[in-house]
């Protein structure tokens, strides 16, 4: 994210609550301007699923092949994800960040008493008509066919080879609609917020200071307890040693907000402070920057309870299962850019039917969402590293020096 389009984002948000003051009940008149940035969301949602999963398991796949390495990486993405995404709910559900609001969502109400039962819900997952679950919007469904699609592309190889290409296409184009789309940002945020702070009172924005404080406790605990654990376990490497050889990548993480674009100094950060081969930090890191996305997966979990708390959504037993399984695909969905996770919120609100104008609201803090979870995506990255090449002796080497 560019400074300017930071500094439209702050300029829309203050407006917004300027504009709801003063003009109270009659801010509404300028909601169209936030339905039209909502449609333009859901619009871009169906497509850019269905390309980014079906291109990120076909990846997966061929990555696979390289062995064991590609193995144990990928098993410890996906423990150390589903592992953020419940401490991200956990940490919603003791904070409460937006508790006591409860606004009535006009035209989106949420009966969340629908849902049939875990075991309902979850052979639902499986579309009997693909076409159908695409032209509905049923996301779970879509994610479904995705990845069965991909892992079908994998196995076929060859012959699957322009399936593979078109898909690959297709998702750089959903992410450059998704960019140019994001473009509005400031003008949704401005159009969905002024309506929401003239009706209810700028009162409302005040749960978003608990947001961040839930975020900032739930990273700390993550990256001091499993990380920790993790390098000590399987690395066999101080974890102090740990976090002092990332340290730089970190703060760059924290600065760009970009896992992709920080990439060269985790690499460098990995191979001379921790000592980390170049043939693991070479496979590994790449793969993490675009699949593992620990800070993105608490992220979603707390951004998740947050707006359902304060849209006075009730979320089942059912519900909160598929918010962890949305969320750590969302996770591995989301691109290693600045914002990446807040356009993957609209995926997992969509999957429990909560409403995406809380997304207006969370817009607002993102970039300060933002830098902690790329710090935290990218440390995730190299302790995968240190776990996968558990203890060599050039790592010794390093831990000594
Ligand atoms: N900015 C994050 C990253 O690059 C992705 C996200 O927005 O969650 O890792």
């Amino acid at each position: 994210m560019k400074r300017n389009f930071m500094f439209q984002i702050l300029a829309a948000f203050i407006l917004a609550i300027i504009v709801g003051i003063i003009f109270g009940e009659r801010a509404t008149i300028i909601q169209p301007l936030g339905d039209l940035f909502l449609r333009l969301i859901k619009f871009i949602i169906v497509p850019l699923i269905l390309s980014t999963i079906v291109v990120g398991v076909t990846n997966a796949g061929s990555i696979k092949k390289i062995g064991n390495l590609g193995g144990k990486a990928i098993g410890y993405f996906l423990v150390t994800s589903f592992i953020a995404i419940a401490l991200g709910l956990f940490a919603g559900f003791v904070f409460q960040p937006g508790a006591g609001v409860d606004l009535a969502v006009q035209g989106e109400a949420v009966d969340a008493s629908e849902t049939e039962g875990v075991i309902a819900t979850l052979l639902n997952i499986i579309p009997t008509n693909p076409v159908e679950a695409l032209t509905t919007g049923a996301v779970l469904q879509i994610i479904f066919f995705a990845i069965f699609l991909g892992i079908g592309i994998s196995l076929v190889g060859k012959k699957a080879l322009p399936v593979q290409q078109f898909f690959e296409g297709l998702s750089e184009v959903m992410y450059k609609i998704t960019s140019i789309v994001m473009k509005l940002v400031p003008l949704g945020i401005f159009g969905l917020l002024a309506p929401i702070v003239g009706t209810y009172g700028p009162s409302v924005l005040m749960p978003l200071i608990k947001v961040i404080i839930a975020m900032v406790v739930a990273v700390i605990v993550h990256v001091s307890l499993v990380y920790s654990a993790a390098v000590k376990t399987f690395g066999k490497m101080n974890p102090y040693h740990f976090f002092k050889g990332i340290f730089p990548a970190a703060s760059v993480a924290f600065a760009t907000c970009s896992s992709s674009g920080t990439l060269p100094v985790t690499m460098k950060n990995t191979q001379e402070n921790l000592g980390v081969s170049k043939g693991t930090s070479s496979f590994v890191l790449p793969l993490g920057a675009t699949i593992n996305m620990d800070g993105t997966a608490i992220y979603q979990g707390i951004a998740v309870m947050f707006i359902a708390q304060y849209f006075g959504v009730e979320l089942t037993m059912a519900q909160i299962l598929i918010v962890a399984l949305m969320g750590t695909l969302a996770s591995i969905g989301a691109a290693g850019v600045p914002g990446a996770g807040l356009i993957m919120l609209t995926m997992v609100l969509t999957a429990v039917n909560l409403p995406l104008e809380g997304i207006a609201l969370i817009a607002g803090i993102d970039r300060i969402l933002d830098m902690l979870r790329t710090s935290v995506n990218i440390i995730g990255d190299a302790s995968a590293c240190v776990v996968v090449e558990g203890g060599k002796p050039e790592m010794a080497v390093k831990k000594g020096a």
